[in-house]
Formats: C-alpha cells, structure tokens, sequence
C-alpha cells in the first residue's frame, strides 16, 4: 500500500482491508498473508475522469466478493513466481 506523507511516498509492507479492516500479517517487513490490491486511474468516459482510487481486499473478503460473480473468475494455475 502506498500512503502519501507530504511529497515523500512510503510503500508500507501490510495492507488492512478495505472492506473488513483485517490487517494483513507479516513477518518483520514481509507480508505473509496474499491480499488483492486494486488500483484505477478513472478516464475521460467517467464521472471520475483522471481520479485515482486503490483499495485493497483480504482473501476472505475476495472470495465473498467473488462469490456474487455472474460470471466465474477465470483460474489457472501458476508454477513459478518471479
Ligand atoms: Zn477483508
């Protein structure tokens, strides 16, 4: 998560949810919960036109949010992590 301090920008290594205010654990600076983070920068076909929003979600509440899709999320299966 970024967080803006001025004009100096500091990358924190926790997330908390957006959505359930769970605080991502973490060992020292390593995140050791996976979390989804969502960032979009609104175009000119928006109401938003140039905001930027991000949020992050625990996996819980991804999977609840996934749950409601009309349509199934699309998986496959990665072996290797760069
Ligand atoms: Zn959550």
């Amino acid at each position: 998560m970024v967080k803006q301090i001025g004009k100096e920008v500091k990358k924190q290594a926790v997330c908390t949810c957006n959505r359930c205010g769970h605080v991502m654990n973490a060992h020292h600076t390593v995140p050791a919960e996976d979390c989804l983070y969502v960032e979009k920068v609104w175009g000119y076909f928006s109401q938003k036109d140039g905001a930027r929003h991000s949020w992050c979600l625990c996996e819980a509440c991804y999977d609840e949010l996934v749950s409601g899709f009309v349509i199934p999320v699309e998986t496959g299966e990665v072996t290797e992590f760069v």
